[in-house]
This record gives C-alpha cells, structure tokens and sequence, in this order.
C-alpha cells in the first residue's frame, strides 16, 4: 500500500541521506549525553526538516500533511526514537499552536527561526498532579495590565531542557461549574522570560537523548500579546493539536517497528543455531510472520486515517486507534525482537536493546491507552 508520489519519494531519499551520514554515526553519543546537539537543529532546518508543512512566507516548505508522514517515518527508522520524538515535538507538537492559533505578528515574529531550527520548541501541558485530565491544570495565569502573570509549574516536557520557546497551559479562570476545560488558555513563553526555570532534567527508561525536563513559572510575565487565540480556548486547541501529536506518533511507531523487525530478520538469518540459521525454525518463521502481519495491519490503519487527517476530515475516532494500536503491538514486537535476538538482545551494543526500552512510552505519552479507549468508546456513543 503507498500513498506516496514521487516529490514524497525525492524528500524520503533527502531525510534518509541526512540520518544515514549525521545521525547514525552519533546515537550512541547521543544517548550517553543525554540530549542531542543543539547544532544539529540549524542544520535540519537549512535542509528544509522544520517546518515542511508551514507557509513558505513564514521559512516553510509549502507541503502537504503526507510530506510529514515522510518526515517522521524516516526519522523513527534512523533508530534514534529520542531524534524522532525531538522532532516531532518541535514540528508537530508544539510549534503547531502557534501556526493555528496566534496572531499575524506572533507568527512573523517566531515561525521563521522555528522552521530554521534557531528557536526550538516544547508543548508544556503535563503538570505533577496527573496528565490524562488536562481540564485539571493548576498553573495559574492571571491579566495584569497588558502582561499575565503566571504560577506554577510543568512535568515531562520533551525538549525541555533545551528549548527556547515554550507553549504553555494556564488556567485563566475556574470555568464554569462542570466546565473545568473552559478556564484553559495557550501561551507563549521565551525561555529568557524573567521567572521561569527548567527546574529539573529527568532520567528516564528509554529516549535518554531526548531530554524531558519539568518547569517552573514563579511570578512569570508574559506580553499580552503572547496569548494564543482566545482567552478560555486553550483546551480546544490542545485537544486539536493533540490529533497531529497522536497521529505522528503512530507513524513513527510503525517505522520503528520496521527497521527492528528489519534487524530481527537479518539477525535470525544469520545466527546459527542446531546447525542451521534460526530462520529455519518454523516457530521463528512464525514469530516473524505474526509480527510482520500486525505491522501491516496498523501500517493501513495508519495510513487510512492518515489520509482522512489530509482531507480535514474527522478523524479523531481513527486517530486514537492508531495510537492505541500500534502503542500496543510494539510492545509485543519489542518483546519478540529481543527473544529472537537471545542474549544478544540484552545487551547495550544492539539496537534492538534500545528499541526495547524506548517503545514502552508509547502506550503512555501523548494520552495513555487507556484514555485512548475512552475516547473511541465516547466518539462509538458508548
Ligand atoms: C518521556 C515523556 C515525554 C513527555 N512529553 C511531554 C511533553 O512534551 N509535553 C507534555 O505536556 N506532556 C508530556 N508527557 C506527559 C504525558 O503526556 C503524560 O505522561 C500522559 O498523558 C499520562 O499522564 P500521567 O503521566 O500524569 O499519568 P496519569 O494521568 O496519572 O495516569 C496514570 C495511569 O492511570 C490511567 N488513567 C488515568 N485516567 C484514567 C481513566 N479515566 N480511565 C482509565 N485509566 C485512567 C492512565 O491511563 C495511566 O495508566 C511526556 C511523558 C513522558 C513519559
């Protein structure tokens, strides 16, 4: 099944250039570092990374949803999950908010340097107190003249450490009685802003060369003008971003579930065992075959809703069973790899290693598996 054309093939072989010769040779780097260089992001955005769906007056490359598809997939195959979520995070996560929602001057203002890759970016929603209920924000905005001052603080936020601007959650007001979302708004923060701090760099399980970080706003004062959109909107457009942000992150799962399988493949074709390759085994063949079956089924899945998410159709029901999909079957096919891979497959110099730890985030970030079937049994009526 393709949906590409030939202007998507020519970007593929230009992203699949760039990780090859700038991003294979340093992953191992990278994640003893924990974090990525910062240089590497001017360079992806002179190569036309940042930005490819975004208006060429803003530095954008003018393409279409289908060009990002491109993007992500070869980006999650590079096997640096942490490269592929940095990404995403900047291009499809964050930075989005200010395309969609802010102001003329907003944009001229921050986009270019965004697509650049100058001004990096980060989507700051998550707080300590729980992630799944976003309506239950405590940060805390209120209008003081023509700034806002806002209180509070921010946990789990990719790029964090590093990023130079920040879209951030506040609540504005309490929201009407039941009405708890409708008190949210969007803002956007320069990291240089006089009272906020990247509190912490957090350790984590898997994706170590991306940092993750949580914030703290004390007394921050942020221009009025930094509102994006309305004032008590924000939930809405972090529910419509979340879409893009859930989409691509099943995109990138089943390119990364490729290339393990892809390594799985030459691994067992190679390794001998009993006298002949393991490939030979029918219960190996079968494990292959189970697993090439379920990425074929959540590739379509994909892609259908994919191609509904081009035309703007909704596409929010199918969007959260892509993630819930293919959170889960990389979970059993990260667990297969490593079996196959015997011992080999615990140990750090195999990237199938990697693979292992960075896949279990999937069911968890961006909306858990568990709110994802929340959501497909509320859009079923249920
Ligand atoms: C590495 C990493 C990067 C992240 N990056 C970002 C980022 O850049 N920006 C950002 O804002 N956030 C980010 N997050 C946060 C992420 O989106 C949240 O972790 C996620 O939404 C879950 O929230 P939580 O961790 O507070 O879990 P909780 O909401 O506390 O949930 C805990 C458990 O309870 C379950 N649960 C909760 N509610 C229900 C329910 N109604 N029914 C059934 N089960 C339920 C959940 O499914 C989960 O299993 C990141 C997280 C990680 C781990």
């Amino acid at each position: 099944m393709t949906i590409f054309n030939e202007q998507h093939a020519m970007f593929r072989q230009a992203v699949r250039s760039f990780v090859e010769k700038e991003v294979a040779p340093h992953i191992e780097e990278w994640e003893e570092a924990g974090q990525i260089p910062k240089s590497l992001w001017p360079r992806m955005g002179q190569l036309g990374f940042l930005g490819v769906e975004y208006d060429e007056t803003y530095g954008g490359g003018g393409a279409d949803f289908l060009t990002t598809v491109v993007l992500n997939e070869e980006l999650a195959r590079s096997r640096c999950a942490s490269l592929a979520m940095a990404v995403g995070v900047h291009t499809d996560m964050a930075s989005p908010h200010l395309y969609w929602a802010g102001s003329e001057a907003l944009k001229e203002k921050y986009l270019p340097a965004i697509c650049r890759g100058e001004a990096l970016s980060a989507i700051a929603v998550t707080e300590a107190g729980g992630g799944s209920d976003v309506a239950a924000i405590k940060t805390r905005a209120v209008a003081d003249g023509d700034h806002y001052v806002i209180n509070g603080s921010k946990m789990f936020i990719t790029n964090g450490v590093l990023a130079d601007l920040y879209f951030v959650a506040a609540r504005l007001g309490p929201g009407a009685q039941g009405r708890r979302h409708q008190g949210i708004s969007m803002f956007l923060v320069e990291r240089s802003t006089p009272g906020f701090s990247v509190s912490r760099k957090l350790d984590k399980m898997g994706n170590r060369a991306s940092d993750t970080a949580e914030l703290a706003f004390q007394d921050m004062r942020v221009p009025g003008e930094n509102l994006l959109g309305q004032e008590g909107k924000g939930f809405y457009e972090v529910m419509r971003v979340f879409q893009r942000e859930r989409l691509v992150a099943g995109i990138q799962t089943v390119a990364g579930c490729e290339r393990a399988l892809e390594d799985t493949i030459a691994y067992v074709q190679q390794r001998q065992a009993f006298g002949e390759p393991l490939s030979r085994k029918q219960v190996v063949r079968h494990k292959i075959a189970d697993m090439a079956t379920l990425l074929e089924a959540a590739r379509r899945l994909t892609y259908a809703a994919c191609l509904k998410f081009q035309s703007r159709e909704d596409a929010v029901k199918e969007i959260s069973m892509v993630k819930l999909f293919c959170g889960d079957i990389a979970q059993k096919i990260a667990y297969d790899c490593v079996q196959l891979h015997g011992g080999y497959g615990y140990m750090r110099e195999y990237p199938v290693e990697r693979f292992f730890r960075d896949v279990r985030l999937l069911t968890i970030g961006g909306g858990t598996s568990e709110i994802m079937k929340e959501i497909i049994a509320k859009q079923m009526a249920l």
